[in-house]
This record gives C-alpha cells, structure tokens and sequence, in this order.
C-alpha cells in the first residue's frame, strides 16, 4: 500500500530513510544477532547508541558544554510536574499561557508553588502571541515559563519573552529541530519525541547544569528527580531504548541533510506555500494572527462546520490523512513537521485549490 501524507500533529510522520533503516536493522543490528528491542540497555552496543544520540543531538542544536541532555519518559506531561517539583526554590514561578499546554503546565504548577499567570492570550481564542517585551516579572520568580509552539492554536514565540534576569522554561516539544535556536537563553528545554523528533514514548529534557541540584520538593519521588537521572547518564532505571535508537537515526538524518540552518530554510518555505495559498483563498482562511504563526502547525478554516467536515473527508480519502483540527478547537490543522516534505504540501495545496473551485459559492 501507498504511504499517505500524514499531517498528523503527533506521533507524527518520520523521515522514510529513517524507517527503512530501522525495518532493515529490526532482526539484526550490527551483527549483534538481535534487534535493538531485545538489548541490555548495559550493553556495549547499546551504550555506542545512546552516547551517539547525545552527541548528535549536542551537534545538531550546538548545546553548551554545561548543560546536560536527559532521555526520559512520561512526555510533556510529566515535564510540567518535574519542572516545578526540582526548581522550586522560592515558590513563586511565572507562566506565559498561550494556550492548552501551557494551561495544563501552570494548572500542574499550582499543585506545588504560587504559579501566577502573568500574560496570556485566552482573550482571543489564543490567536497570538502576548507581547512579552515588559512583563510583570516576579521578583523572586523561580523561573518564567513558556510553550514555545502552540500546537493546538497553531502560533509559535518568534521573540523571546524578556525575562528580566529569571531563568526561562521552554516547552519545545512541536519545534524542537526544526530551526537553531540558541540553548543558552534557557535554564531548561524540553521535549516529547513524538512531535518533531522520534517515536512516543521518550522525552528530552536539556538543563543547565547549575539547576540540577538536590533541592527538589522534599516529597519528589525518586524518579522524577532531575539529579538521579543526570548522575546516571540517563540510565538509573532501563530508559525508552528503541525510541533513543530512532532518536538517533533521525539526528543523523538532520545532520546528513546539513543541520538546523537547512531545516529552517525548508520548514519556512514549506510553511510559506500553505500560509501565501491560505491569504489568497476564497474559501479558507489561517485562524492565527500572521505575525504569530507557527511553521510547523498550520491551522485554518473555511466559513462552515460541515465544509470543514467535508474538507477532511474528501481530503483523507485523496491521501491527505490527520487534517483535523485538534478535538477542542476544531477547523482543520496541516502539522508540517521536519519530515514532511515539499512535495506533499504542494500536493496539499493543490488539492486545496481543486476542492475550492468544487466548493466556491
Ligand atoms: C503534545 C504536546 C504536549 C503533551 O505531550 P505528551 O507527550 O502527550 O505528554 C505538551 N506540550 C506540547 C507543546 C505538545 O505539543
């Protein structure tokens, strides 16, 4: 059977070398008479793989010498419970709400100390993105905290916030990779894998080195400490193995192709092609404002409920899967991730411009 274009938001489309290279490896790996799967996360082969994809991914997104990348579980979720639990000092931390994740964040945050929310786009459906030029920072604020890229609402910080001197919290989980972003402006990065990097199952989390300290809430459980996992290398309890694994093929794909720069320039012209047809349409339009969009999730609509329904279902059965718009939001949602390519937005778009002219009044 024919591959579709997968526009789902996540898990998401791989790259197809990628998966050849896993299903050619699967019984196999390098001689080991076994498949990744089926290894001791202690073993020599293992340990080749996991270092790899550290240094990899140290390569790929230039990561300062004093921060630590963490191959974890539990998603983004978790990743709202743990930021609070081990970088709460003051208990105070400030929270950008930009939309479904970062209320889920400030929500996870108020479990455990004074998360205040201090600007959000709630007003508008969280069709943009607040200006964060001058906040009213907290002064004893642990941290500020921000979802990078709405994946819902389909807007994404072009800008930093100005976090006057407070450490900055990114959920990057739907653009990590996708473009180079400077990892020192951040105490902390973190990321699902099943967005913009690998299978569901492994997270990343990247710290800086001065915040991974044994000052977490005295009841954190073991396994949600930052320090244990950085003191064993990721290898306190057995870690998401063959998820590393496709992590690791999928940096090594980034880096064959040239790295982030690259990627950039291609995520923008993919996004550019959906975004300039979207403006010029009769019959849909982008639901964010412009200066605000995201370019790796693309939402959009047309005037009625039932031409976004027939839109999805005539698109699906042309090959276009996943174009629904997220359960709480509706519409229609085109995730154009690293490994989607050019061509199946031109194939998008062009059957975008053929159901318009069916559909027009
Ligand atoms: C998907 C997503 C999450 C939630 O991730 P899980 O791995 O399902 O916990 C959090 N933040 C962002 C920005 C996401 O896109």
């Amino acid at each position: 059977m024919k591959r579709v274009f997968n526009f789902s938001a996540g898990p998401a489309v791989l790259p197809e070398p990628v998966l050849e290279q896993a299903a050619s490896e699967m019984l196999n790996y390098k001689n080991t008479g076994m498949s990744v799967m089926e290894m001791s996360h202690r073993s020599k082969a293992y340990e080749e793989i996991i270092l790899a994809a550290e240094n990899d991914l140290r390569a790929l997104m230039n990561i300062p010498d004093n921060y630590k990348v963490l191959f974890l579980q539990g998603g983004g979720h978790l990743q709202f419970s743990m930021v609070p639990l081990n970088l709460c000092k003051n208990g105070v931390a400030d929270y950008i709400v930009t939309g479904e994740w970062a209320k889920k964040a400030i929500a996870e945050g108020k479990r455990y100390l004074d998360a205040r929310k201090i600007a959000t786009s709630e007003d508008q459906m969280f069709s943009y993105i607040p200006n964060c030029d001058d906040l009213p920072i907290s002064d004893n604020a642990d941290y500020v905290y921000i979802c990078e890229n709405n994946t819902i609402y389909g807007t994404k910080f072009h800008k930093l916030p100005n976090t006057k001197g407070k450490i900055l919290i990114s959920d990057m989980s739907s653009c990590i990779l996708s473009e180079p972003v400077d990892v020192s402006k951040y105490g902390l990065i973190f990321a699902g894998a099943q967005k913009n990097i690998g299978p569901a199952g492994t997270t990343i989390v990247i710290i800086r080195e001065d915040l991974i300290t044994e000052n977490f809430l005295p009841f954190t459980p073991t396994m949600l400490q930052y320090k244990i996992h950085a003191d064993k290398g990721s290898m306190y309890n057995t870690p998401p193995t063959y998820g590393i694994y496709i992590c690791g093929l999928v940096f090594k794909w980034l880096l064959n192709l040239g790295g982030l720069e690259i990627m950039k320039e291609m995520n923008y012209k993919k996004a550019k092609l959906l975004y300039d047809f979207l403006d010029n349409s009769k019959l849909f339009r982008g639901t964010v404002e412009k200066k605000d969009r995201s370019v790796m999730n693309v939402t959009f609509v047309t005037a009625s409920a039932e031409m976004n329904d027939l839109f999805v279902k005539e698109s699906k059965a042309a090959g276009f899967d996943n174009l629904k718009g997220h359960r709480s939001v509706g519409g229609m949602r085109a995730s154009i991730y690293n490994a989607m390519p050019y061509a199946g937005v031109e194939a998008l778009v062009a059957f975008m411009k053929q159901f318009e002219k069916e559909h027009q009044l």
